[in-house]
């Protein structure tokens, strides 16, 4: 017998973030309607609104992966098992995530196929018939598609069996160029993520232990959500010529001798929009920033029993006037109280709402209420959608500099590894410390405090090290950020 679920009206309320972050975390992707479980176990909806988050966050990347001269292709989403086989380390890393088809038009398969967990295999195959000289390079392909990780823990957006993202694979003639590209990408990683979701990263390496299964080097960002925990929020990795040898890629160089090409590959998920969720989100639900809301504006009209003669044809006005500006607007035409058009309208993060009753309409005004101060402004009807979008861009600003001033609170230095251990019994945030470059000390932190590399940031962020390494005094390699990750 099928047991229907229960419809969830009964969540009238989101459990305070304080109390229970966790638990918080879930109530808003459900009650704001941007996922919900599916019957397949670890796979996740995605619900229009969700999607809609998605689409812009695409949009963004993808506008960023052409300007740099990227192109978009698409690969199959079945890789042969020999195909994933030939890269050991790669194959050792994917295996115990890797789901198998055995079975297709009801015979038993030859050879199995694999579920693309990422697709370096596939595409270095083709990569291998597509390149034969140094005028075919440099390669530089990206795909959107979906993939598949068995996972045994799944939380929505944050770790799903199936999840959608890009996979960039790019091709170049010497191991500089592979390494400009790498972190060519890593920088647009940072400064769209920024940009657009308004959160602020780390950019660094990762230590040896947390790259990528095949990788020369990887390179990452990582955000620090409210509950003080990291969030790897993308990945950038050198795969020096290791595909290219398993894969036999090779090309005729410039001095006629026959090289192996150098890889590059890169990628950002939908575990995006939960960072987004966990950056920005408050007891009420989500906030999001402007450039990744689905409706950047709603418009309530508010009134007596007859607002439907009486405010809303301005009000259609307005959303036009407001739509023909770009702005994303929406116009709640519902038959419910305002009061609970606009609980429903915080908790689905909206940033701006746009009050309209008869005696804003006699003075030629509006009450627009922002969702990251909760501040009211009463703003004239003449030149409404300037002074809005000018809003939208300080919501924006906003969101951000929050954002960097609560990682910044949440970042601490730490000297001696008692202090280091205390620190890490609660969440604290970043913490960082000097280390010395040993597998073993960074398992040996781990199992102590929980914590884990996240990575070794490069430029001014990156200090050189000073002292020894936080536990074991030997000479340090870098100043290493650590934190308890999702
Ligand atoms: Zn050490």
């Amino acid at each position: 017998m099928s047991k229907k679920p229960e419809p969830d009206s009964f969540v009238t309320e989101i459990t305070p973030r304080s109390q229970d972050f966790s638990k918080w975390y879930l109530d808003v992707v459900r009650r704001a309607e941007l996922a919900d479980y599916s019957p397949v176990k670890g796979c996740m909806v995605i619900r229009p609104y969700g999607y809609a988050m998605w689409e812009l966050i695409q949009q963004a990347f993808d506008a960023e992966f052409k300007r740099t001269g990227h192109v978009n292709a698409y690969f199959p989403l079945f890789i042969p098992e020999s195909l994933l086989n030939k890269e050991t380390e790669h194959v050792e890393g994917f295996a115990p995530q890797v789901a198998y088809v055995t079975h297709g038009g009801g015979e038993k398969l030859e050879e199995r196929l694999v579920v693309r967990p990422t697709s370096e295999a596939i595409i270095g195959y083709m990569y291998a018939n597509w390149i034969q000289s140094w005028r075919d390079l440099p390669i530089l392909i990206n795909q959107w598609v979906n993939i598949v990780r068995w996972e045994k823990v799944t939380r929505p957006f944050l770790r799903t069996t199936e999840f959608l993202w890009q996979e960039g694979h790019t091709a170049h003639e010497t191991h500089d160029e592979a390494q400009a590209e790498t972190l060519m990408i890593l920088d647009l990683y940072a400064s769209t993520t920024e940009r657009v979701l308004a959160m602020p990263v780390i950019k660094g390496q990762k230590s040896d232990s947390e790259k990528f299964a095949g990788a020369l080097r990887t390179y990452s960002i990582e955000a620090l959500m409210g509950d003080g925990r990291a969030l790897q929020a993308g990945t950038s990795h050198n795969l020096g010529q290791n595909f290219a040898k398993a894969f036999d890629i090779t090309f005729q160089a410039r001095d006629k001798s026959v090289q192996h090409v150098w890889g590059t590959s890169w990628g950002v998920s939908t575990r995006l929009i939960g960072g987004v969720i966990m950056t920005h989100g408050d007891d009420s639900g989500l906030v999001l920033p402007p450039n990744v809301a689905p409706y950047q504006v709603v418009i309530v009209p508010i009134g007596r029993h007859n607002w439907r003669e009486t405010v809303l044809p301005r009000a259609q006005e307005i959303r036009a006037e407001l739509a023909a500006a770009g702005i994303r607007v929406t116009l709640d035409e519902r038959d419910e109280r305002p009061g609970w058009k606009f609980a429903e309208w915080e908790l689905r993060g909206v940033p701006l709402r746009l009050e309209l009753g008869p005696k804003d309409i006699e003075k030629s005004a509006v009450l627009i209420a922002r969702r990251d101060t909760r501040e009211k402004l009463g703003v004239p009807m003449d030149g409404l959608a300037v002074r809005v979008r000018a809003l939208l861009d300080e919501v924006q600003n906003n969101l951000f500099a929050r954002a960097v001033k609560f990682r910044d609170e949440h970042t601490q230095r730490v000297a001696t590894y008692e202090e280091f251990k205390q620190i890490l019994e609660g969440r604290p945030g970043f913490v960082i410390a000097p280390w010395c470059g040993s597998s073993d000390c960074e398992a040996r932190i781990k199992t102590d405090t929980q914590a884990t590399i996240r990575n070794m940031p490069m430029g001014a962020t990156g200090a050189a090290p000073s002292g020894g390494c936080v536990r074991c005094d030997n000479p340090a390699i870098a100043e290493a950020w650590f934190a308890k990750a999702y």
